[in-house]
């Protein structure tokens, strides 16, 4: 048949009152000439591939519309026709399953990390808005895997490949068994040729044994069942899929003789009942197998399959597999979500009404109550209904953002230092403003600088992720650090010149690191950013320093504090803190910011109560600077024993099991909770505060990570400070 001949042929199946599809054959001839001087690797006109995408897609029975989308699928990918022109000619839904299409057509693929396919796989989903974008999707891989013979050898396993992970779960999922099953079982064959040819020979060696078994099995059950009056019955015999033989045979470790359903027998009626009174029928004709009987009727599987499945045995003792299911259900198991439009013909426009549709496939899977149900429709809700956009680096890794990410957010999301020396972007090959939004399946390349001034202080607006917002201020923080020094710096000197002692000198000697130990700071830096933000006396500074120096003590400048300055020898303490001058004064840990070994700590002489220990950075601190005479200097044993308070904020999208599975995490972590405190954030997030105890700052960050990665944390952070990620960078407190 030429190819016009059968184009014409598909254009008549789509009239129903005689004669052609107008459309059909209008797409077609658009095609054609689009197309008229490319050609595939076999030698064919390029258009052949279209019309048999065209014709899979006619098999499925989907709509009008998407066999004309079919026909036009590769012309905007590959011609110079444009979007606006298929709107002209074809229409709104036309131009958008095709353009659909084209933005699927640039989806890199590289063999990935199961997380990284499944990411991909949601993609895909996300980005075919119209279901029937995927559905003409599939049957465009399914033609592709049927001429794959044509390609390289590497170019073949890779579209193997792909088709394995990302094509085929989709088809199951949207139920589609018959393409489900060819992409498998062809796939199979170039990505594994031994283990194919193994079972094919294995059936052919069986072959005659089998038809004969089966031609005695359905003429035995015809005669039974011909009491029962079934109008439209049929009875086949089939063999199982070569590619679930060949998961049982190497998966299971199973031979060919011991799988059941090798030998099976299809029986399809009109309505449930006759399926019921079948089943009765043959029953009492064959041996039913004890615990084999399963009826997907009264309870469907997930993905809409409905069926009674029995095994039997044979006369000769050979087991054999009997599926019952009425039309209808035939049709679904065999297209799946595709079968909705033969049900449905002439019903709703489900392209123009995107709610009405995915209200119609929620209603379907919300009905099934098959036990993995649950887990189908939230990843078909995560899919359909997505607050999350999935994106490309130029390398083609997948990242997963919240829906609203900008590039910014991307940048981040690779790493701060990408990030903190952001330039500007390119999405899709085109330089765009960095708070561009992206959509599913951008391609995102980062445009960085050495000489960056790092990230803008509008950013923190702009960006959609904590994660970035986190890392900008972190950027800020040590920016602000900068700006601490230089002012310690100066305040110190100023100290130290009443006391006749030049801080440039000061610093060439080594009891003015020794000095800063004393004082419970690692570095010099870290001491001058404490002078500078007030978390140390200048004056107690300048007193250490001008001790290690071997100076004598001014006596017109008296310090309580420091008349008694002892400095303990052994670094130990019941509450595992030093407090300088102190041996053993009474410690508390503050509950604002619950400090744990590892933190920067500050500590504050109270009212009675002894000293009272900060993080640094605690906002309660910094409004404390104006008694500035009652901090003291205060540092982390050597060694510390025992747990220590920590609070953290968790912030969450809202969902059943959440709190159970934060707190399971942390059950097996063996970490104890002494107190928890939910509030709604709005927007469907939840922000939980959860009392716990660890050993010191690295149990702790490890702790805040386990937690960050159950299913739904958007953020974890430590209470009682600004915004810091709880796993920030490692703790410069003194004894770290
Ligand atoms: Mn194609």
């Amino acid at each position: 048949m030429t190819l016009e001949q059968r184009a014409r042929e598909l254009a008549a199946k789509y009239a129903p009152e005689g004669g052609e599809n107008a459309r059909i054959a209008e797409a077609y001839a658009f095609a054609a000439e689009a197309h008229k001087d490319q050609f595939r690797q076999s030698g064919e006109p390029y258009v052949t591939h279209a019309l048999a995408v065209a014709e899979i897609v006619a098999d499925m029975a989907l709509d009008e519309d998407s066999v004309v989308a079919a026909l036009l699928h590769d012309t905007v990918e590959d011609t110079s026709v444009t979007i606006r022109d298929i709107v002209d000619r074809f229409g709104e839904t036309v131009a958008e399953i095709v353009d659909g299409l084209t933005k699927l057509e640039r989806i890199p693929y590289s063999s990935k990390e199961e997380q990284e396919v499944e990411n991909l796989r949601k993609m895909l989903m996300a980005m075919s808005k119209d279901i029937r974008v995927i559905l003409v999707k599939l049957a465009d891989r399914l033609h592709n895997i049927r001429t794959l013979d044509a390609k390289s050898d590497a170019k073949r396993r890779l579209i193997a490949l792909e088709t394995m992970d990302v094509y085929s779960p989709i088809a199951h999922r949207l139920g589609i068994t018959t393409i489900k099953t060819e992409l498998e079982d062809r796939s199979l064959r170039y990505l594994d040729p031994i283990g194919y040819d193994e079972i094919v020979s294995a059936l052919e060696n069986t072959a005659e044994f089998r038809s004969e078994f089966i031609a005695r099995v359905k003429e035995n059950m015809a005669e039974k069942l011909s009491g029962l009056n079934i109008k439209n019955l049929s009875i086949e015999g089939r063999v199982k899929s070569l590619y679930s033989i060949y998961r049982k045979m190497f998966m299971q470790n199973k031979t060919i003789d011991e799988i059941y359903d090798l030998y099976a027998i299809r029986v399809i009626v009109d309505t449930k009942e006759e399926c019921y009174n079948v089943l009765g029928v043959i029953h009492d004709l064959y041996k039913p197998m004890p615990r084999r009987f399963k009826d997907y009727i009264s309870t469907p599987k997930p993905n809409l399959y409905q069926s009674l499945h029995t095994t039997l045995i044979g006369r000769e003792g050979t087991p054999f597999e009997v599926q019952i299911r009425t039309w209808e259900m035939h049709h679904v198991a065999e297209y799946g979500v595709a079968a909705h439009w033969k049900y449905k013909e002439g019903g709703v426009d489900v392209g123009e009404d995107y709610e009405k549709k995915l209200g119609w496939i929620r209603s379907m899977l919300e009905t099934q109550q098959d036990s993995d149900a649950e887990d189908f429709i939230s990843n078909f809700k995560t899919d359909m209904f997505t607050d999350e956009v999935y994106v490309f680096t130029p390398k083609g890794d997948v990242i997963n953002l919240p829906a609203g990410a900008t590039t910014i957010d991307f940048a981040y999301a690779i790493h701060s230092g990408v990030g903190n020396r952001m330039v500007g972007a390119k999405v899709n090959n085109r330089i765009v403003p960095i708070d561009t939004v992206l959509n599913n399946g951008d391609i995102v390349e980062i445009l960085t600088s050495k000489v960056s001034r790092g990230p803008g202080r509008d950013w923190i607006n702009i960006v959609r992720t904590s994660e970035a917002r986190t890392k900008i201020k972190q950027w800020y923080k040590k920016e602000r650090r900068e700006e601490n020094i230089v002012q310690g710096r100066e305040a110190l000197d100023a100290e130290l010149k009443k006391n006749g002692i030049l801080l440039a000198d000061a610093e060439k000697t080594e009891g003015m690191l020794a000095a800063c130990r004393r004082l419970s700071f690692n570095t010099v830096e870290d001491m001058l950013a404490g002078i500078g933000y007030g978390g140390l006396a200048v004056q107690r500074a300048a007193n250490r320093i001008r001790e290690e120096l071997g100076r004598p003590v001014k006596p017109e400048q008296p310090e309580s504090s420091d008349q008694v300055a002892t400095v303990p020898v052994v670094r130990r303490s019941e509450s595992g803190v030093i407090v300088e001058g102190a041996a053993d004064c009474l410690v508390k840990f503050a509950r604002c910011c619950t400090p744990v070994p590892g933190d920067e700590i500050v500590g504050f002489v109270t009212r009675g109560y002894g000293v009272s220990v900060h993080r640094a950075g605690c906002a309660n601190v910094s409004g404390m600077a104006e008694n500035r005479d009652r901090f003291v200097g205060v540092c982390w044993a050597d060694v510390t024993e025992g747990s220590f308070a920590a609070s953290i904020e968790i912030t969450a999208r809202d969902r059943v099991t959440l709190i159970a599975d934060i707190t399971a995490v942390l059950a097996n972590q063996h970490i104890p909770i002494h107190g928890i405190q939910t509030k709604k954030n709005g927007g469907g997030e939840i922000v939980l505060q959860l009392d716990i105890s660890v050993n010191d700052r690295r149990h702790l960050e490890a702790v805040c990570g386990r937690v960050h990665g159950v299913r739904g944390v958007v953020d974890v952070v430590r209470s009682g400070m600004e915004r810091e990620a709880a796993p920030a960078a490692a703790g410069k407190g003194a004894e770290a």
